[in-house]
């Protein structure tokens, strides 16, 4: 059985249910791990818990009350939910001075926790972290303030120095298949189980993979390499146009991340056909035109540039950037 839905972070869990029990919630966290594997629905469950009017043990609430249902539809008034806007890069500092501002509101009933859970804290500038960061220093009493990014490192130390971190691991394949399930991405655990083993315990991933549009996308990804001139416009314009068709950044990020590895393997292909003595034999149109054109050594640079791309991505440069930059490196190597 999940508690509230979610699988694989049972010990994480039962670590807040163990505080909440002692009165030793504390007042920030910074959740961090890999995307897509199920933090912020954990952030909601626990906010779920802590503000139930009739929560029974173990962090497990009714379901039934007033605050439950509220933070169920979203409309809960002590819970505020932030996120990245879909058109940003970077946290805008007005929206993080009205998430202050309503965290200094007072509380709608007795005894109720205001919470403040900021998703995609990733895309924090140093501006909106430093006007979050007076909060940090004096939360509002009876206040549970939730992170939630991929990485400890990619928050300032000043940010880091406040929150406990809490470090949450990508899904194993069996939690994996439930949650999907679970949340609907698939109808049946025998189809989840076809594309779990590349989805590296993300359901993110997961759900990308059983995108019907992928397959058709990698054919069109392969046949830019197939054709005697390379367009590196279009191929730049094939990249940006995929990663651009999730709405949420970080979906956008899995979308890029998974594109330049479908790369990768092309050139990393050709490059072993390349070796052999007749390159062309056996090998679909665009591994064989690489394998004969260029030469292995600028394979070997076409791989370096793609992985510097990849790079990029997890650094959180500006997508549109990284990949018409890397279209066109490839192009300058393929003329
Ligand atoms: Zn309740």
């Amino acid at each position: 059985v999940s508690w509230l839905g979610i699988h694989g972070h049972d010990a994480i869990r039962d670590a807040f249910a163990h505080a909440d029990e002692r009165g030793r919630l504390g007042h920030s966290y910074l959740f961090s791990g890999p995307e897509g594997i199920g933090k912020k629905r954990f952030a909601l469950a626990l906010a779920q818990a802590i503000s139930c009017l009739k929560p029974k043990a173990g962090l497990n609430p009714c379901d039934e009350c007033s605050a439950c249902i509220q933070i169920k539809a979203g409309t809960y008034p002590d819970l505020h939910v932030v996120g990245l806007p879909e058109d940003k890069h970077e946290f805008p500092i007005a929206l993080m001075q009205e998430l202050i501002k309503s965290l200094g509101l007072k509380p709608s009933h007795q005894g109720s926790r205001r919470i403040a859970i900021v998703d995609d804290a990733d895309a924090l500038n140093e501006e909106s972290a430093n006007c979050f960061l007076k909060t940090l220093e004096e939360p509002p009493p009876d206040s549970l303030l939730i992170l939630i990014g991929t990485a400890p490192e990619r928050q300032l130390p000043t940010i880091l120095s406040r929150c406990q971190v809490i470090r949450f691991q990508a899904l194993n394949n069996s939690d994996l298949v439930k949650a999907a399930v679970e949340v609907g991405i698939v109808g049946s655990k025998v189809e989840a189980e076809k594309s779990v083993a590349l989805a590296h315990g993300s359901l993110s991933r997961l759900k990308l993979m059983l995108d019907p549009d992928i397959q058709a996308f990698a054919t069109a990804l392969h046949r830019t390499f197939q054709t005697p001139k390379f367009e590196s416009v279009a191929l730049g314009i094939l990249l940006t146009k995929f990663a651009d068709a999730a709405k949420e950044s970080a979906q956008k990020r899995i979308r890029a991340q998974f594109a330049v590895e479908l790369l990768l393997a092309l050139f990393r292909t050709a490059l072993q056909h390349a070796e052999t003595e007749q390159p062309e034999l056996q090998a679909e149109p665009a591994i064989a035109r690489l394998a004969k054109h260029p030469s292995p050594q600028a394979l070997l640079s076409m791989i370096d540039v793609t992985l510097e791309a990849e790079q990029q991505i997890d650094r959180r440069f500006q997508l549109a950037l990284i990949l018409e930059a890397l279209a066109d490196r490839l192009g300058q190597i393929l003329r």
